[in-house]
């Protein structure tokens, strides 16, 4: 494949696909994107910090080959299009990359890129993993005893973007069909918005949460729904989640009323515990009993709000990580937007990127670098060298630049 401003990196192969699964050479080329404001510096940092643990892991036997991306501003100048093709078709050549925040500029009714993305490359799940490290500042009591993985559906729901202003000819049009043939009642002239959710949708990430669980030793899957009240969508989301459970992996899952009729409320070994729990009451459950829940599988605009929520109970959203991921194509990113007051100046707390960077490398299946990364950040911000976002909030922190925190996690690797 050639690239109009892409350069390949002259060494290092591209992943591939045999069989159903991901096949990772020993020198992997990754994609990655700077990102906007502050993308640049937390990316220079985590290249950094990935590339140190990469090589203490392995000894040099295993390196990433990085082959950069453009997308945003740096793609605007380069292309005259901030969205130009050519990344896509490197999301999909490369099948793994990594990417920092985008600006989106607001009002010139352009479509944010990172919705884009998700939708081009039906990057279907939106993975975040939440969890506390000790030092962290945080509101909670027992903020260690948060550690879940949210799986967010990225493709239909409210974010499908099927709606119709109040007083368009469309909305009027769809109106007229809603009432006089399918006998609905509402305030004339509203704005209306549709909620497609499919079974196809909904089963593919259930599937995907469930597969991780039962990969990575978690305990429960729950599905996190407003079915209560909106049965045909959000029950429907609760229904299709306990349909495959039983039907795809039964011999691997239980469901929390079985847990409790048959086995004594000990899940039988090697098998997971499938609950659901409406989504107001979640948010409650998050903060008081955050130690009952694992993994979460929950359809879009819930996942939207419970990610950030859930963040925010361990250190903000300044740390979190995510990734939307596909059948095999993944991009990682930062959760945070592009700070742009604070573009340049070498202060962004490199958190979320990091350990977005870290789950690329779980990915990969190179736990080890992952690991490598995870505990010098652990052991770092334990001993309260942190940046600006969290040496205001902690007491006798020693306050460090992008860099600087990123030349510490490299010295406490060992
Ligand atoms: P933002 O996340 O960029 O920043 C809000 C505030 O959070 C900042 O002023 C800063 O105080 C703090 N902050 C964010 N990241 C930080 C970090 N790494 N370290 C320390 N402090 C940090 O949100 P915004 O100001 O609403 O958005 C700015 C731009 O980013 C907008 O154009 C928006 O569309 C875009 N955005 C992009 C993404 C993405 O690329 N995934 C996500 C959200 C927003």
């Amino acid at each position: 494949m050639s690239y109009q401003h892409i350069r390949l990196p002259s060494s290092g192969e591209k992943i591939s696909i045999q069989n159903g699964r991901l096949q990772v050479p020993d020198q992997p080329i990754i994609g990655y994107v700077e990102g906007d404001g502050i993308g640049p510096d937390i990316t220079r940092a985590s290249l950094k910090v990935w590339n140190a643990a990469v090589a203490k892991a392995y000894g040099g036997k295993r390196a990433i080959h990085w082959c950069e991306v453009y997308l945003g501003e740096k793609a605007a100048g380069l292309y005259g299009s901030a969205f130009p093709d050519e990344a896509v078709k490197a999301f999909e050549d490369l099948i793994v990359s990594i990417k920092g925040p985008l600006t989106t500029p607001v009002g010139g009714g352009m479509r944010s890129i990172n919705v884009s993305l998700r939708q081009t490359l039906d990057l279907y799940a939106c993975v975040r993993p939440v969890r506390h490290f000790p030092g962290v500042p945080s509101p909670l009591r027992h903020p260690e005893q948060v550690d879940v993985v949210i799986f967010r559906e990225n493709t239909e729901d409210v974010y499908a973007g099927i709606e119709y202003p109040a007083g368009s000819d469309e909305a009027w049009k769809l109106e007229r069909f809603l009432k006089d043939e399918m006998k609905a009642d509402f305030q004339a002239g509203s704005a209306l918005g549709l909620k497609p959710m499919s079974e196809f949708g909904s089963k593919r990430l259930i599937r995907k949460a469930i597969r991780y669980a039962l990969d990575n030793g978690r305990k429960s899957v729950t599905l996190v729904h407003k079915g209560n009240i909106m049965k045909y969508t959000e029950g429907a989301f609760r229904n299709w989640g306990y349909e495959l459970a039983r039907t795809e992996l039964g011999g691997q899952t239980v469901t929390e009323d079985e847990l409790y009729a048959v086995h004594g409320g000990k899940p039988p070994e090697g098998r997971i515990v499938i609950k659901d729990r409406i989504a107001d009451i979640m948010f409650q459950q998050m903060l008081l009993r955050p130690a009952e829940f694992d993994v979460i599988a929950t359809p879009n605009l819930n996942g939207d709000y419970l990610s950030d929520a859930v963040a925010a109970e361990v250190g903000g959203v300044g740390i979190a990580p995510g990734g939307n991921i596909g059948d095999y194509v993944a991009v990682f990113e930062a959760t945070h937007g592009s700070a742009p007051k604070y573009a340049g100046l070498d202060k962004a707390n490199p958190g979320s990127l990091l350990f977005s960077g870290v789950m690329l490398l779980d990915y990969l299946g190179w736990k080890e670098a992952a690991a490598l990364v995870t505990e010098a950040y652990g052991r770092v911000v334990a001993g309260k060298t942190v940046t600006y976002d969290f040496a205001r909030q902690m007491e006798g922190a020693r306050e460090v630049k992008t860099s600087e925190f990123a030349e510490a996690l490299v010295g406490a690797m060992g």
